[in-house]
């Protein structure tokens, strides 16, 4: 197989698009939600201004395929400039769903509300209703699994539930005469 035609090259960039997305499930679930969840735990809290610690993975991925880039071109490597592509195509496609559908963090509003692209916004929604770093679900950016078997799974697993209770015994902690304050 001659690894520098067009048809292998193309080939090269779909699988590296489609394997980064095993690969984000896989870093997400077992990276950053266990010893990253440093940097991660601020994109489950809510917080003030634009950027968040969670960018960070963001700049260390496009370290990576510019890395690769400078790789593939400087030593005439075809098949690693392939991988860059795909990389960073995937990176593309993440920030228009991830960044993008779900966070709204571009200048319009578009919420899709049908299909697909629907079902991807919905999911990670619910992968965003854990706000510790356990027991979360859908930790995937492209494939999202069907919202029932989600939602069954997060009922079945009474995070949500405890997690709530939890924020409301702390509320109480911090206002100990919660007769004066107002019923919400
Ligand atoms: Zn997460
Ligand atoms: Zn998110």
């Amino acid at each position: 197989m001659d690894f520098s035609s067009w048809p292998v090259l193309i080939a090269i960039v779909l699988l590296a698009v489609v394997g980064m997305e095993g690969f984000a499930w896989w870093a997400h679930k077992y990276i950053m939600h266990d010893w990253g969840w440093g940097w991660h735990r601020s994109h489950h809290e809510p917080h003030e201004g634009m950027f968040e610690k969670n960018d960070l993975y963001a700049v260390v991925f496009a370290g990576f395929s510019i890395l690769l880039f400078v790789v593939g071109t400087g030593f005439g490597i075809p098949v690693v400039t392939a991988l860059a592509t795909g990389i960073t195509i995937y990176g593309f496609l993440y920030f228009v769903v991830h960044d993008g559908l779900v966070h709204q963090r571009w200048p319009f509003r578009y919420i899709p509300h049908r299909g697909y692209a629907k079902r991807l916004v919905q999911a990670h929604r619910l992968h965003h209703a854990v706000r510790g770093k356990e027991h979360g679900v859908s930790f995937g950016f492209l494939y999202a699994p069907p919202i029932e078997d989600l939602q069954r799974r997060l009922k079945d697993s009474g995070v949500v539930a405890r997690e709530q209770a939890e924020i409301r015994r702390s509320a109480k902690a911090v206002a100990p005469t919660s007769d004066a304050s107002p019923t919400l």
